[in-house]
């Protein structure tokens, strides 16, 4: 009997090992990972240069309090704002903590109470980020939630004007919703929120947890549709697994988080900030994005080509290494044969599969991969027949 609380489904797997997109089991079994620890591992498992700047800062100091100076703090900052909109970095230490400073700053900023999201969406697990989060099924059982959050339906641009007033202190929106289904905003939507932020002056959130560090082709993916955010979160690549999350604001934002206002314990430590230089070293200045994009698209495109003579499929889509193939009935049957073809996924609710892969997955591994995903459909459609 595990003396864990089950929060979590898990597989029957134990991952001891890995490189790259490789992970090896208990029993010596290597897999495809296209999981990433949920969008995590964008550098692959073990990157070497990670590795050496963990190591190193091990050895010379773990953690300072943040009322010291912290040089590789300021480094990870000035990197995030030299290649973002954004002017000013609050570290943490996950992606509902980056969530949860960014809610309690918009309400600082503009002494107004009220924040839209979106049906399906999500945004963390702490009582603020829940409530952001327009999914019931992550709220049960844990009411009353923070007041004043209201969902509209997603990609509804008169949804949106209907919903916006004076009232409003900020819109918090995924760019791609990752566990709601992989589903991309809309040009027309990013347009709509851009002219209604403007017309009412309310703050506009962008949560990158899993569209950020490189995830969908560009260094965030706001980049892709012209918005200039007030505020964004990072967390889940930007440590390549070492715990830690970011929220990064306008330089107008500044005055609104001063001195003893919010702070964290651990948030920023020397080790973290060691892993998240090395992880925006690589991500920014390498060829590492172009790379993404144009597998991306290879890879969506084959997916596209195949679903035209599957009928299981209903929709690939997605951006950059962000990939979702709905499907017409459950996925997790799916999930469970890549798993036998030694290609891990996840799902992104009920009917949609979710790829992952490492941003330095190679073209061999994605054609392996390809091959796996087109096989199991192959095979599911004749069981089902
Ligand atoms: C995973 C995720 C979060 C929550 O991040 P944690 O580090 O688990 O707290 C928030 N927003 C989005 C979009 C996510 O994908």
């Amino acid at each position: 009997m595990s003396a864990l609380f089950p929060t979590y489904a898990r597989w029957q797997l134990e991952p001891v090992s890995g490189e790259g997109a490789l992970l090896v089991d208990s029993s010596g079994v290597t897999y495809l990972d296209f999981v990433a620890g949920i969008a995590v591992c964008n550098l692959g498992h073990c990157h070497p240069k990670v590795n050496q700047a963990v190591k190193e800062q091990v050895e010379s100091l773990w953690h300072v309090s943040n009322l010291f100076q912290i040089k590789q703090q300021e480094q990870a900052a000035k990197t995030l704002t030299d290649y973002s909109v954004l002017d000013k970095v609050f570290f943490c230490n996950s992606g509902a903590e980056a969530n949860e400073a960014a809610i309690k700053l918009a309400r600082k900023a503009t002494g107004k109470h009220k924040i839209l999201s979106f049906h399906q969406s999500f945004h963390g697990r702490t009582i603020g980020s829940m409530s952001a989060t327009g999914q019931s099924k992550v709220h049960e059982g844990y009411g009353p939630l923070l007041s004043e959050f209201e969902y509209l339906p997603y990609n509804d641009e008169n949804a949106l004007s209907d919903a916006v007033d004076s009232e409003v202190a900020a819109i918090m929106v995924e760019v791609i919703q990752g566990e709601g289904g992989v589903t991309p905003m809309t040009q027309a939507f990013a347009d709509k929120l851009k002219e209604v932020t403007e017309l009412h002056g309310c703050l506009l959130i962008i949560d990158e947890v899993q569209t950020g560090i490189g995830r969908t082709g560009t260094l965030f993916a706001y980049e892709q549709y012209g918005l200039s955010p007030d505020i964004i979160t990072a967390a889940k690549g930007l440590g390549n697994g070492f715990p830690v999350g970011a929220m990064l604001g306008k330089e107008h934002l500044t005055p609104y988080f001063q001195a003893g206002s919010h702070g964290s314990t651990f948030g920023g430590n020397p080790l973290a900030m060691a892993a998240v230089n090395a992880v925006l070293k690589e991500v920014v200045t390498e060829n590492l994005l172009e790379d993404v994009k144009k597998k991306g698209k290879w890879v969506i495109n084959e997916l596209i080509d195949f679903s035209k003579k599957m009928d299981e499929i209903v929709e690939v889509r997605g951006k950059g290494l962000m990939i979702g193939i709905e499907c017409k009935h459950e996925a997790a049957p799916l999930v469970a044969a890549l798993r036998e073809q030694k290609l891990l996924v996840l799902q992104a609710g009920p009917n949609v599969l979710r790829l992952l892969p490492p941003l330095v997955v190679t073209n061999e591994q994605l054609e392996q991969a390809v091959e796996a995903v087109k096989n199991v459909f192959k095979s599911s459609t004749l069981l089902t027949q």
